[in-house]
């Protein structure tokens, strides 16, 4: 069923005379002519049924259920249309969050390869042996910076192991 359908709906059931609406129940002895009145508001009869009682549960029956739907009715219309519209709020906030974790996750693989350029240039060369920058360790004589082993302080060491770390989780 559409929005617009409810809404239509909610607006017929709206023009009737004001809830809550009372079954009056019958008058009148069985096997003769049978009133039922239904009556809103200040005792205003709001539907009146007379009857030979061929059937008098189903009537019975029938005017309960238009006494008790003036109520009912526009109440599980407005629960159902507010239902949709958190419904509606839900979808717009996911799509939200969604796009939020796939700008957070570009924004951290691009933070992870600066940080993988970082440490892999903050060597220096004295022309002989090649020093951390950072904690100011050497690697043997005419080997790479790979050799050098980092004082355990060193940033080096800690953002290696985080962007270990980060591969294994991301794999
Ligand atoms: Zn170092």
């Amino acid at each position: 069923m559409t929005d617009a359908e409810l809404q239509a709906i909610l607006e017929y059931c709206e023009k009737a005379t004001g809830e809550p609406w009372e079954y009056s129940g019958m008058i009148g002895d069985p096997g003769k002519l049978l009133r039922h009145f239904v009556q809103g508001p200040r005792d205003q009869i709001v539907l009146l049924s007379e009857a030979f009682a061929v059937d008098y549960a189903g009537l019975d029956n029938n005017l309960r259920f238009a006494a008790n739907a003036r109520t009912d009715l526009p109440a599980v219309i407005r629960e159902l249309q507010e239902a949709r519209a958190e419904n509606a709020d839900l979808k717009r906030s996911e799509k939200g969050y969604v796009e939020r974790i796939k700008t957070v996750e570009r924004q951290n693989r691009e933070a992870r390869k600066r940080l993988g350029k970082a440490i892999a240039s903050c060597y220096f060369s004295d022309g002989y042996r090649v020093h951390c920058a950072h904690c100011g360790q050497l690697a043997a004589r005419n080997v790479g910076p790979s050799a050098i082993i980092h004082e355990n302080w060193c940033d080096v060491v800690s953002i290696r192991a985080f962007l270990e770390a980060d591969d294994e989780v991301n794999r």
